[in-house]
């Protein structure tokens, strides 16, 4: 039974077509973590609903998909390209209802190819990628996980190096935790030391202490996982 009264409608615009539309959003006092991983994904217990099923809207005109972070800027050619490959062979579907995890999943991975080519930001694209590998984690399906998760963690790694983050929900610092906690959760052990490392010595470190201790934690951990891996060797 799907308890219709844990979501709310949101309206939205198309920032594509500029149609609108409305999309589901779970209500907070319906969606309560009851652990979150060392990476920020959340769980949430049966009778409880994943907000992350709803972060990605779909216009259901036109089939462009796009997260709140999403800018409404167009690079120049990248409309064109996007009406050739998504919006022009788009068949109308409605994302906007309670959604299965089979749509979820291909709402993030419309999300990622709309964003792509729209050359939205590196940050943001990375975000996408995080999300759809938790969704997978959440199914018990550790290779699309980690394939999502080498997108994420490339995609953060782009954004370090174009500085892109900036207006995005991600600092410098969270930016440099993310690349060091993906390549940690890939075995990168040295790559994921040498950037728990960057985040600890950061010039914003003392305004981001929670973020440093548990980058100092995450240090210690891989430390120890590379330690157990070069003793079975
Ligand atoms: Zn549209």
């Amino acid at each position: 039974m799907i308890a219709l009264e844990a979501f709310y409608e949101k309206k939205l615009t198309c920032i594509y077509c500029a149609k609108p539309f409305s999309s589901l959003r779970v209500r907070s006092r319906s969606a309560i973590a009851y652990k979150t991983d060392s990476d920020f994904c959340p769980h949430y217990r049966t009778g409880n609903y994943n907000p992350h099923f709803y972060y990605v809207n779909v216009c259901p005109e036109c089939g462009f998909a796009f997260s709140e972070e999403f800018s409404d800027q167009f690079p120049k050619g990248t409309q064109e390209i996007i009406r050739v490959q998504i919006t022009g062979h788009w068949i109308k579907r409605d994302f906007g209802q309670v959604r299965s995890i089979q749509q979820a999943l291909e709402a993030y991975k419309l999300a990622i190819l709309a964003g792509t080519l729209k050359k939205e930001k590196k940050a943001v694209l990375a975000g996408l990628c995080l999300r759809l590998a938790w969704l997978y984690r959440a199914e018990n399906n550790a290779e699309q996980e980690k394939r999502f998760m080498g997108m994420a963690l490339n995609a953060y790694e782009e954004s370090f190096v174009l500085s892109d983050f900036g207006g995005t929900s991600m600092s410098e610092v969270k930016v440099l935790f993310m690349i060091g906690e993906l390549s940690r959760r890939l075995e990168q052990y040295p790559k994921a030391i040498s950037y728990f490392s960057k985040v600890i010595q950061h010039k914003d470190a003392k305004d981001e202490q929670k973020m440093v201790n548990i980058a100092r934690e995450q240090w210690r951990v891989t430390v120890e996982e590379k330690r157990q891996g070069t003793d079975q060797d």
